[in-house]
């Protein structure tokens, strides 16, 4: 359900963006979606050919860009990608880890005509 109110919010930052820039259209936009939120690329899609219908974003291509989750071990200080097994330092084993990246959620940049 909480894709609906982030698609939302994508769709307000989008249209202002364009408004301020006075396009007619918005025909692409970009994403950054972290590994580590939930947020699933067919239900934004599905949710914005709803919200986005009768505005200039309406035809808009959805382009999504996933960043891969990092960690940093807070007591070695190893760097590490998410492994299926745990999110523990597989250097380690410490669970006092940091999330570098991967919580990302953005609107990176739009394609407008004018
Ligand atoms: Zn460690």
């Amino acid at each position: 359900m909480h894709e609906l109110a982030v698609t939302q919010n994508i769709l307000d930052i989008v249209l202002e963006h364009a408004r301020r820039a006075k396009a007619t259209k918005i025909s692409r936009i970009y994403l950054v979606i972290g590994e580590l939120s939930s947020f699933v690329d067919e239900s934004i899609q599905f949710y914005w050919d709803i919200i986005a219908k009768d505005t200039i974003a309406e035809h808009a291509q959805l382009d999504f860009q996933r960043v891969a989750a990092s960690f940093e071990c807070q007591e070695c200080r190893t760097v590490y990608h998410l492994n299926k097994e745990t999110i523990f330092c597989p250097n380690c084993a410490s669970s006092r880890v940091k999330i570098l990246t991967g919580e990302e959620f953005y609107v990176r940049a739009i394609d407008v005509e004018t």
